[in-house]
């Protein structure tokens, strides 16, 4: 097969071509290097099982001759941050909502039939039952970013009414794990290793999520894809528990060494305006699809702090 990954350069995007590659497919990689890194793929662009197009899914034309000859598109690309949305407003418009729509209409004009969407458990917003299962509805974001993942899913379940695509729309939990590039787990490293003595964290520390590992996560999109066929296939990606900020402030600061670090909350309820306190998403769909996680949340922070140290470096390190 050959597939399209956008967003294939950055931290999920970059697992699930480890995957695509060993199953034997070719894979187009659409990434503006915005915060993807080439060296996350580049024994598969070494090996030729993968090939990079440096482009800006904003623009059509280079989305066009991307999907020329494709089987399947993996959209992934999309502003990481959410928080930015709190202080630039068109981001999540411009590189969420207006991209998926480049997306999905240059599959049309190239008879491309299937795509796989990064969603995000944030599209139910603040006042959804936990865990949330996939049919809760009406879904209310309550941030930039979770509008624009609301409107992509609107849009590639249009084109799949009515030009006949076929969809699968992914809902993460938080995805953890390697060559992570941004979340609270990379945020605590960096901090801690500018001063080992203290660790802000943003709100009480009583926020309380599901992580999910990354190759966990992959291995989920793949498996969703092969187990289930309709036209539009809706399925939340999560683990079975949750995790405080609080427990991930002292997972880190024991994985770091830093065991004299104070640990200090900026208070509030959240970390940031359009922040979700509280999220789990339900993943019985998921599991009846007969897939499972290897890790829970807890497991998850650890072996990513683990691994995120390794790759990020702590003062001291040779
Ligand atoms: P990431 O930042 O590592 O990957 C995004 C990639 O897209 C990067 O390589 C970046 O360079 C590229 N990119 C961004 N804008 C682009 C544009 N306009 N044109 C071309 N390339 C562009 O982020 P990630 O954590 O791997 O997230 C992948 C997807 O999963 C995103 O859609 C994200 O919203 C979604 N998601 C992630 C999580 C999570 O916890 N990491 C949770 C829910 C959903």
């Amino acid at each position: 097969m050959r597939a399209l990954v956008t967003g294939g350069a950055g931290f999920i995007g970059s697992h699930l071509i480890d995957r695509l590659v060993a199953r034997g497919d070719t894979v187009v990689v659409l990434d503006n290097l915005s915060s993807g890194k080439l060296e996350f793929i580049q024994t598969h662009l070494d090996s030729g099982s993968a090939h990079h197009v440096l482009g800006d899914l904003t623009d059509f034309e280079t989305v066009l001759s991307a999907m020329k000859g494709i089987d399947c598109v993996f959209h992934l690309a999309a502003n990481p941050d959410i928080r930015l949305g709190t202080r630039v407003t068109d981001t999540d418009l411009k590189q969420g909502t207006l991209a998926t729509y480049n997306i999905v209409e240059a599959m049309r004009r190239c008879e491309v039939q299937k795509i796989a969407f990064a969603s995000s458990s944030v599209v139910y917003g603040e006042n959804a039952p936990l865990p949330t299962p996939e049919n809760h509805g009406p879904c209310m974001p309550i941030s930039l970013y979770g509008a624009s993942k609301q409107a992509g899913e609107g849009l590639i379940s249009s084109w799949v009414g009515t030009f006949g695509i076929q969809a699968w729309i992914f809902r993460f939990a938080n995805i953890i794990g390697t060559r992570g590039t941004h979340g609270v787990i990379f945020d605590f490293i960096h901090k801690l290793k500018a001063d080992p003595s203290r660790l802000e964290v943003l709100g009480n520390g009583l926020q309380e999520k599901s992580y999910m590992e990354v190759e966990d996560c992959v291995d989920g999109i793949l498996h969703v894809m092969e187990h289930s066929n309709n036209a539009l296939n809706l399925f939340n990606l999560g683990s079975h528990d949750t995790a405080s900020v609080r427990r991930i402030a002292e997972i880190v600061v024991e994985e770091t060494g830093c065991s004299g670090a104070s640990i200090e909350y900026t208070g509030g309820d959240r970390g940031w305006a359009g922040d979700i306190p509280r999220a789990m998403l339900g993943i019985e769909k998921m599991l009846s699809s007969g897939y499972n996680v290897r890790f829970n949340s807890e497991e998850a922070i650890r072996h990513t702090a683990r691994a995120l140290i390794q790759e990020i470096g702590m003062p001291g390190d040779d």
